[in-house]
């Protein structure tokens, strides 16, 4: 069996960033989980003693915080300033735009809409930059938007990791009930790198392996696009999730990896299928 990795895989700009500032403050808390991978989590925990607290009052005095990849609620931010914490901000760029979008158009008098998810730590966090979050609505769906008291100017962003045609249809909604429309294309282009590939290689593969965190939206949808194009297509933590007998009978395997799954377990798990040949 043949096994392929798709041309790009693994690890975004914004995550190989986060994780060179935490190695770089040893020592350091996240609030949150820096990146959605548990492995990686631990391995900056056994190698650079970097802590990790879920809640704020969990915070000791004097503790250096690295704000995680997708960004926290902006009251947040100010209660670690307010407390004299050193902060260390790794919000991944393509998330402040989203955040700083957010803002201006919402202090400029348009209705905010942001396709996303509304349990998601970056929507919690883009959300709360709106001026008036009563003016701020998330949504996933089209037909969400006809209940909506939008005024008649409407902004639109998106989480950073959605689908572009699906972001479209949001657009296109909007467009049959509003003259207004400002249009912020804020998907990050990593994801379309990641999609692209991993779509095209699954189009091949009688088998894909799709790497990454299970709470990953990134990863997720990545293994919802193979299994658009490849019925065998697996979304796994770790090399211990493999199963030998997906592979019987296969000619070739395709992997991909989510943006917050690191180089080191893709190596892991290709590692494994090569023994079970
Ligand atoms: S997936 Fe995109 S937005 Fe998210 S951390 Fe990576 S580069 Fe940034």
């Amino acid at each position: 069996m043949e096994i392929k990795l798709a041309s790009s895989y693994g690890f975004c700009f914004g995550v190989k960033r986060a994780i060179e500032i935490a190695e770089a403050h040893k020592g350091a808390v996240t609030y949150g989980p820096l990146i959605h991978n548990k492995d990686e989590i631990n391995r900056l925990k056994n190698g650079y003693n970097i802590g990790l607290v879920e809640k704020l009052d969990e915070l000791k005095k004097k503790d250096t915080v690295v704000i995680r990849t997708h960004g926290i609620p902006k009251n947040e931010l100010e209660v670690l300033k307010q407390q004299e914490h050193k902060i260390i901000d790794a919000t991944c760029p393509y998330v402040t735009t989203p955040q700083n979008i957010v803002e201006k158009m919402s202090s400029e008098g348009y209705s905010v809409v942001i396709f996303g998810d509304k349990s998601h730590p970056e929507i919690k966090g883009v959300v709360s930059y709106a001026k008036d979050e009563k003016n701020a609505f998330i949504v996933l769906e089209p037909n969400e938007l006809k209940k909506l008291p939008l005024k008649s100017k409407v902004a639109v962003v998106s989480q950073t990791t959605k689908k572009p045609e699906d972001f479209a249809k949001i657009v296109t909604s909007l467009m049959g009930t509003h003259k207004e429309i400002r249009v912020f294309n804020t998907i990050c282009n990593a994801t379309f790198e990641n999609q692209d590939s991993a779509s095209s290689l699954a189009k091949e593969a009688d088998i894909m392996i799709v790497i990454g965190g299970k709470h990953s939206s990134n990863t997720k949808q990545l293994h919802s696009i193979c299994e658009r194009d490849c019925v065998n297509s697996y979304l796994i933590e770790n090399e211990q999730e493999l199963d030998k007998n997906w592979f019987f009978h296969k000619k070739l395997c395709g992997i991909s990896a989510g943006a917050s799954t690191p180089d080191w377990i893709v190596q892991n798990v290709i590692k494994k299928i090569e023994e079970y040949q």
